[in-house]
């Protein structure tokens, strides 16, 4: 029998939270962000479940490849545009559109040779500064641009620092409409959080939104909100099962550095994940857990194979009981990845992505 740990892919889910984003934007185009092999979920994975998506944003050429060659035709987008020069040339053959954010990338389209003239999209430092032309300095990129016989269509892009936190996208948005307002074009400007929470303004919407981590059920703003409060479900299950149950007398200590002391009897349930599954070594003790999808917390320190599981008001629980550490257990109850995300000091982004290889996945 292999190692009990197993990762799924809930297909159904991902086509309901795309659903959902779309109901947040009901006018606009949905890319599905798919950057990052899906979020750690594997593209040629999810893609059953997200095919409904009006197009695919990613970041990796060799991603682009994966989505043309699952048979999409429809829209593909390169979030940061290519890298060197001989991109471009991938660009024509597999019709890629490209983000164009600084001056060099607008020198190697002035140079590429193509019969296929691309479409572009324009991004613009509304105030993230990572990626992007300063505003001022967007129009004359603007202008470079549409001068150039390489490019067909520009589109319009910026992205949001605080679309989840108190801030929100407001200075960002007056500055992006103030130097865009009279350029034409499609505009994208919208992340998970800034769909879901200010979907409700059309400028927000704009004509496509770019949600990731809501499609793949983790709240874009948790703790503010939950996944229950936006309406996703998991897309990813991780599972394994106890492989061996400790007595605790009060005073004996759990694993490594003896971080955790019984203060009463204590019954430990030994589960087959650790962090080189990719489970969070940050995750202490407190962090919840489902067992046979019943609550429960781990005590003691995250080793590499192993967590120990305090499962002693889980009479029923023993040797074999299924352990749920992000996602749906058998019995329906869920455990949102946002929960081990926060209390290992991180996101469920970073847990997601970070899903280890030795991992078996499976599609349900
Ligand atoms: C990753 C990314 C997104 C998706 O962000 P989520 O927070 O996962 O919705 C959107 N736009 C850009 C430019 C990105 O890099």
């Amino acid at each position: 029998m292999p190692r009990p740990i197993q990762a799924t892919i809930h297909t159904e889910a991902l086509r309901h939270n795309l659903a959902r984003v779309r109901q947040a934007a009901p006018d606009a185009k949905v890319w599905g962000v798919v950057k990052a092999n899906a979020y750690g979920h594997g593209i040629e994975r999810v893609w059953e479940g997200l095919r409904g998506a009006d197009g695919f944003a990613l970041l990796d050429l060799a991603e682009a490849e994966r989505v043309r060659a699952l048979g999409w035709r429809g829209p593909i987008l390169l979030l940061e545009g290519v890298f060197e020069a001989r991109d471009l040339e991938l660009c024509s053959r597999l019709n890629l559109w490209h983000t164009v954010h600084c001056d060099e990338q607008i020198d190697m389209l002035a140079m590429h040779k193509t019969h296929q003239p691309h479409r572009v999209f324009l991004k613009m430092n509304s105030g993230m500064n990572r990626l992007g032309f300063a505003p001022q300095r967007c129009r004359a990129a603007w202008t470079r641009l549409d001068a150039l016989p390489q490019v067909d269509e520009i589109s319009l892009m910026t992205h949001f620092s605080d679309a989840d936190g108190a801030r929100g996208i407001a200075h960002q948005l007056a500055v992006f409409d103030e130097i865009t307002r009279d350029l034409p074009g499609e505009r994208t400007l919208s992340n998970s959080a800034a769909s879901l929470r200010f979907g409700a303004d059309a400028a927000v919407r704009a004509d496509w939104i770019r949600p990731g981590i809501a499609v793949y059920g983790s709240s874009p703003d948790f703790p503010g909100h939950d996944v229950a409060h936006w309406g996703l479900q998991p897309a990813m299950t991780l599972a394994t099962r106890i492989i061996g149950v400790q007595h605790l007398a009060p005073g004996d200590t759990v694993g490594y550095g003896s971080n955790f002391t019984a203060d009463a009897p204590m019954r430990i349930g030994v589960i087959a994940c650790g962090y080189a599954d990719g489970y969070p070594r940050h995750c202490n003790t407190g962090t919840p857990v489902l067992v046979d999808g019943e609550r429960a917390r781990i005590v003691g320190r995250v080793s590499m194979d192993m967590i120990t599981v305090d499962i002693t008001g889980l009479p029923h629980a023993g040797m074999g009981s299924e352990v749920t550490l992000w996602g749906r257990a058998s019995n329906g109850a869920v455990l949102s990845i946002d929960e081990p995300a926060r209390a290992g000091g991180t996101v469920g982004y970073e847990l997601m992505c970070g899903l280890a290889p030795r991992v078996p996945v499976h599609i349900a």
